[in-house]
């Protein structure tokens, strides 16, 4: 009897790890639904949410085990599939994707096995509260002040502001374990998540008690979510998300004033009139010339007020959260033209979505200043990337990571932002505005299933072959071009003119279309050539007057070397 007991003993420990060890995919479910009541109680700094999940096995195998994660500040109470308890266990596990630094993660054991590509409905609760915690970033040595600058999420008896995946798990979801200390470990897992979310559909009905008076505003970044009615002694919404693909569920709840405007609703708080008029009046001189570009607003951007001066700001879907207060007014313009771009253009895919936000910021500059302002804003974001970009040229990329990193896949912020701001800004310059216009205009989201189907559209409107382009800096990324001019030859072959032969060449792995400057004394000719990666391009150009200096790259490509780009022509050479 002994030995039976310890043989199974064995038996079941064996068992045990192997489900720990091998069988607990966490990534095996995607989420493809979520039907939820959550209701906030900002004098307990509380929330408890009751309601329905569905999750799709995406995993080759049967799955008999579902994860399902929240934070750490919350707990389960119950996890039931057509009525009936199920089994699980809930344990604390370490992942920075929260901003507690670990969650509440429940294994449930499901009735049955859920075949590959089937789904299954489970009826969930949980509650507990919401507090200021930025255990993750605290314990990696950020100092508390500035780690709260960035995790700022709390639900409080005066301002309530709760962000979703990558902030705050107030919605269950299911990821391996992220780490802050793990260079871009964080980015990758959320980039994860979002692709499997990306056509989840999301319907929140969110109460907060109502006292005697004034009801808080509510503010939801939903597709439709229609104002907060009362009923009962309660306020609700009801808020409908068509794709989580680029939004994150994000709620607010603040006794807000509001500016509100055709194109713009601006909610401040108690005393922060000014800076609101401020940026709605930044935002209406921007509107149009968006329009032209985007397309009209699809619906009204929202600004709220961050009550915390300090809080970094924060955007999903047509919501800007910013404290208005600091704000620089000089900077307003550039903010409203990337809220307002996101509230006329979407898509599903980062370099499209947030690349053509940051262009529009490029566009209102020279559109204000001209282009040189444009091109200095856009060397402050190249910076950000060409050290990346450069690290990476001395080390030869193998073929899979020039595909993972290109611009259509990477989960780097600083990628598909400042690198993608770069790139439409080439494509307006070798197309012109006219055809890129169009060109934008003929995008849907929803037939986005292909990531050529952009590039399909911009190359519909130019005769040009753009198949390069597309291969050097959207489907791969082949690092950055270095151009040099290599020789330039003068002919006093016109009557009143001189013709100048250049030879640029490209020391880099990507090609691109670059414009050449030719000085003379008392004038300058640019032209424009392509030059591909790892060749020479050759270009004549005509001058009235002996030419003096050739300058190569006027800030519009991003270059890996940009010493190299001027070349004096000798005196003598000129006669
Ligand atoms: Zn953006």
């Amino acid at each position: 009897m002994k030995l039976r007991n310890l043989r199974l003993c064995i038996f079941s420990f064996l068992c045990a790890s192997a489900v720990n060890a091998f069988s607990l995919d966490r990534e095996a479910f995607t989420f493809t639904s979520y039907d939820l009541n959550v209701r906030v109680e900002p004098e307990q700094q509380r929330l408890g949410v009751r309601g329905k999940i569905t999750l799709r096995n995406d995993s080759a195998a049967p799955q008999k085990i579902a994860v399902l994660q929240i934070s750490s500040s919350l707990d389960w109470r119950s996890i039931k599939a057509g009525g009936k308890p199920l089994q699980f266990v809930s344990q604390p596990y370490t992942s920075d994707i929260d901003h507690t630094g670990t969650l509440s993660e429940a294994i449930v054991t499901l009735p049955e096995a859920v075949p590959s590509k089937s789904a299954v409905e489970l009826e969930i609760a949980y509650e507990g509260v919401i507090v200021l915690d930025a255990t993750r970033l605290t314990r990696i040595g950020t100092p508390e002040a500035a780690a709260h600058t960035t995790d700022w999420d709390q639900i409080g008896r005066n301002f309530t502001a709760v962000r979703g995946t990558g902030y705050v798990a107030w919605y269950p979801m299911a990821t391996e374990a992220a780490s802050l200390s793990e260079g871009q470990s964080l980015f990758e897992v959320l980039g994860r998540w979002k692709a499997r979310e990306a056509a989840s559909t999301v319907h929140l009905q969110i109460a907060v008690p109502s006292d005697e008076g004034e009801p808080p505003e509510l503010l939801v970044n939903a597709t439709t979510c229609p104002r907060a009615h009362e009923v009962g002694q309660q306020f609700i919404a009801d808020c409908t998300y068509r794709s989580l693909g680029s939004v994150m569920p994000t709620f607010v709840i603040a006794n807000y004033e509001v500016v509100n405007r055709a194109a713009i609703a601006v909610h401040f708080l108690v005393g922060h009139n000014a800076s609101a008029v401020n940026y709605a009046d930044a935002a209406e001189k921007v509107i149009s010339f968006i329009t032209e570009w985007f397309g009209a607003p699809r619906g009204k951007a929202e600004t709220a007020d961050l009550s915390d001066p300090n809080a970094a700001p924060f955007e999903s879907g047509p919501l800007l959260l910013t404290p208005l207060t600091s704000t620089d007014p000089k900077l307003t313009g550039l903010a409203a033209a990337h809220q307002l771009t996101h509230a006329a253009f979407s898509s599903p895919r980062p370099w499209i979505d947030e690349g053509l936000a940051h262009f529009a910021q490029a566009l209102y500059l020279e559109h204000q200043s001209g282009r040189q302002v444009a091109l200095d804003y856009m060397g402050l974001h190249r910076s950000a990337f060409s050290a990346a970009e450069t690290a990476k040229q001395t080390t030869v990329l193998r073929s899979e990571d020039e595909v993972n990193q290109s611009l259509v896949n990477t989960s780097d912020e600083e990628l598909y932002r400042s690198k993608a701001m770069c790139v439409w800004w080439m494509l307006r310059d070798m197309l012109g505005d006219q055809a890129l216009k169009k060109a934008l205009a003929s995008y849907h989201p929803e037939q986005d299933k292909e990531p050529s189907y952009m590039p399909r559209l911009i190359q519909a409107q130019t005769q040009r072959d753009l198949e390069w382009f597309f291969d050097d800096w959207v489907y791969r990324d082949r690092g950055l071009p270095d151009f040099k001019v290599e020789s330039a030859f003068t002919h006093k072959t016109l009557p009143e003119g001189y013709m100048l032969t250049v030879t640029v060449t490209n020391q880099g792995t990507a090609g691109a279309e670059v414009p050449l400057t030719v000085k003379f004394a008392g004038g300058e000719i640019t032209k424009r050539l392509v030059v591909r990666g790892k060749s020479n391009g050759v270009i004549r150009v005509e001058v009235p007057k002996p030419p003096e200096e050739i300058v190569v790259n006027d800030g519009s490509v991003p270059e890996r070397d940009t010493t190299n780009n001027v070349f004096k022509i000798e005196d003598d050479a000129a006669k």
